[in-house]
């Protein structure tokens, strides 16, 4: 079966269309500045140079209907006809309490997200349109909905309830969600089948970080702890992004650089992580490279992300009671060596033994095992492949 997959933004769509028999690429592309003049769709056939097309794409629809069209085209097309698409798989953010899986979507399914808007109002209503669009031009087509959160629902009480007035979750669902579980459910069931292990018998904690970070406690194939939280600003520093913080410190800072809530919110989300405390960049790359040339600022930041890593690390070990396996995964997780050394390179206590040669050196694209024979805890590098895990799960659900 071919199924496609849609990751929908506010003004942006990114899709790939997947072929389930050997779960291969045929085809991927984006749709980029949907509602806004100058929209494009970049598309891109397996084996083949990118094509790009300007036209308007007024709104999610178009840019849907323009995907379809592309898929099928003659020249750089991957079908024949869209009945060759035989489901659709959607990224969303947020599945609050209400869904603890994938689901496959209808009107109540959907009901239920839109009253979930409050819990993500950045994502989940583009995520809603990208569906919405979809069904419209798709109709009758089996559409499955994957969720960012839905991996952490079995995170247990203690570990997702804050340490405020207990009204608060039960009148207004706050409490801790954490975000990237596709990533961390693809990522944890890899490293099981590299092993030759059965998850159920392994107690991981997975670093999905890239722009975004987060870091999960997997015990038995379940997410038991994650370290983002309500939304995807709690756990490590992240490109832009804080990270934890004494909450005090946003009355302070606002009555210092005379800034009100909203203006708060964006100097914590856009202005601060690595690209605040570098002042350099958010981009790992960047980082290093400043590092490298002298820039302590840079190395600062490399300092402070990699330590805070390494204390999840030690504090989900312990949240398990154990640490069989380590994984590294996402942009900077499999790419960045200077990181994964800062993480995995001093934890020899608990009996993580890192192969520094094996670290600094190897095929990239491809899941590897980067410790020592001796070492009582694998450390493994992951490539994630969030696009597989939604495709996979609406396969599953059909
Ligand atoms: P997102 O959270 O946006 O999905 P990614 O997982 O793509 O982010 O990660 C982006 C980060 O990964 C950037 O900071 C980038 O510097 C880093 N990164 C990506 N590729 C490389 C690479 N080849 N070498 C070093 N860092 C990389």
């Amino acid at each position: 079966m071919k199924i496609l997959v849609i990751n929908a933004g506010s003004s942006s769509l990114k899709y790939q269309l997947l072929d389930m028999e050997t779960e291969s690429v045929l085809a991927k592309g984006l749709c980029d500045r949907i509602g806004i003049e100058g929209s494009m769709l970049k598309h891109k056939k397996a084996g083949c140079d990118e094509v790009v097309i300007m036209k308007n794409m007024p709104s999610h629809t178009e840019a849907i209907a323009m995907v379809l069209d592309a898929l099928v085209n003659a020249e750089y097309g991957v079908v024949s006809s869209m009945e060759e698409i035989g489901a659709v798989g959607h990224r969303m953010v947020h599945s609050g309490e209400d869904f603890n899986c994938s689901v496959l979507v209808n009107d109540e399914v959907m009901a239920i997200c839109k009253n979930n808007t409050e819990l993500a109002p950045l994502h989940q209503p583009a995520n809603i349109l990208g569906v919405e669009a979809c069904r419209a031009v798709m109709p009758g087509v089996p559409m499955a909905l994957v969720f960012d959160t839905a991996f952490h629902s079995t995170m247990p009480e203690k570990a997702y309830l804050y340490g405020i007035p207990y009204e608060a979750y039960k009148d207004y669902k706050v409490r801790r969600y954490g975000f990237h579980g596709a990533s961390h459910m693809f990522v944890s069931q890899e490293a099981a089948k590299f092993l030759g292990k059965d998850v159920k018998d392994l107690k991981i904690v997975t670093c999905h970080l890239g722009n975004g970070s987060s870091i999960t406690a997997v015990d038995g194939g379940k997410s038991v702890d994650t370290s983002m939280g309500f939304t995807p600003l709690e756990g490590v520093p992240m490109g832009t992004r804080s990270g934890d913080l004494d909450p005090a410190v946003l009355e302070y800072l606002m009555g210092k650089y005379n800034m009100n809530i909203s203006e708060m919110l964006n100097y914590l989300n856009k202005k601060s992580g690595m690209a605040g405390v570098s002042g350099v960049s958010s981009d790992f790359r960047d980082l290093c490279a400043a590092a490298e040339a002298g820039n302590e600022r840079a190395k600062l930041a490399l300092d402070v992300f990699s330590y805070r890593v390494k204390k999840y690390v030690g504090a989900y070990a312990a949240a398990m009671d154990g640490l069989d396996v380590l994984v590294f995964t996402a942009g900077v997780g499999e790419n960045t060596v200077e990181v994964r050394e800062a993480v995995a390179g001093e934890l020899t206590f608990f009996g993580v033994e890192l192969d520094r040669e094996l670290n600094a050196n190897g095929v990239r694209g491809i899941i590897r095992e980067i410790s020592t024979p001796a070492s009582k805890v694998r450390v493994l590098i992951v490539p994630t492949n969030e696009e597989l895990v939604i495709a996979r799960e609406t396969l599953a659900l059909l």
